[in-house]
């Protein structure tokens, strides 16, 4: 595979895809071992919590007035209301700048909303949109998952559609079909990236 890095890069990995693209369980493969240092910018959010989830760790679970008074502080990158049930999340400057103070890129998981406006922000960033290789493929994945309602997973699969039909701003796209494969392509990409770093 041919990879195309441009003249300048900025350590901002984004990743999208819609609910059940596999996002979180690529993402602990590649903080685990893609042989790049990587941090995971942990993102604020208003929903709750789900039972395995940790605050600080999973996510900053805050609550709508607390959301809002960061926001209005200016203390994000980009926020945005997700899946339109009132869920707002949001990436915080602060932990961007946490992976770059320790030379390691910044990785951020967030909807497609939240990337076009990073992409503005870090038009050097490295975006990534995640596909599953079928649109019946995010539903088996939600409803195998067993995290959601059976409506919450309706409203993913009608987010998925609009997400889908904006892959094409993203630099790459990567069908997780085969995990492992998955992994190894945008393991690649990473590595060609971070070359291009130290060139
Ligand atoms: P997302 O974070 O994008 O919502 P998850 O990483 O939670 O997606 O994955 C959704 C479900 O699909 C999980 O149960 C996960 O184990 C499973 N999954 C992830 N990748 C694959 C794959 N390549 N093939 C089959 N199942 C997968
Ligand atoms: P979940 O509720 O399943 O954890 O996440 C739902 C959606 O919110 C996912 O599509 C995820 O990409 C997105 N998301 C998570 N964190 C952020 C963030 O900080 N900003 C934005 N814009 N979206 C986010």
């Amino acid at each position: 595979m041919t990879i195309d890095v441009p003249d300048t890069v900025s350590r901002v990995l984004v990743l999208s895809g819609p609910s059940g693209s596999g996002k979180s369980t690529i993402v602990d493969r590649l903080l685990a071992d893609s042989g790049v240092s990587v941090r995971e910018a942990v993102s604020a959010t208003t929903r709750s919590p789900r039972p395995t989830e940790v605050d600080g760790k999973d996510y900053y679970f805050l609550s709508q007035e607390e959301f809002s008074q960061k926001q209005q502080r200016g203390e994000f990158v980009e926020c945005a209301e997700v899946h339109g049930v009132g869920d707002w999340y949001g990436t915080l400057a602060t932990e961007i700048q946490l992976a770059h103070d320790e030379n390691a890129w910044a990785l951020l998981e967030i909807d497609v909303e939240g990337a076009l406006a990073v992409m503005d922000h870090y038009p050097d960033a490295l975006t990534i949109f995640l596909l599953a290789p079928s649109m019946e493929e995010y539903r088996r994945r939600l409803e195998s998952r067993g995290t959601e309602s059976q409506d919450a997973i309706e409203r993913r699969i009608g987010t998925a559609e609009g997400e889908v039909q904006r892959a094409d701003r993203y630099r790459y796209q990567v069908v997780n079909d085969d995990l492992d494969r998955a992994v190894r392509e945008i393991t690649e990409i990473l590595l060609a990236w971070e070359e291009k770093i130290h060139a």
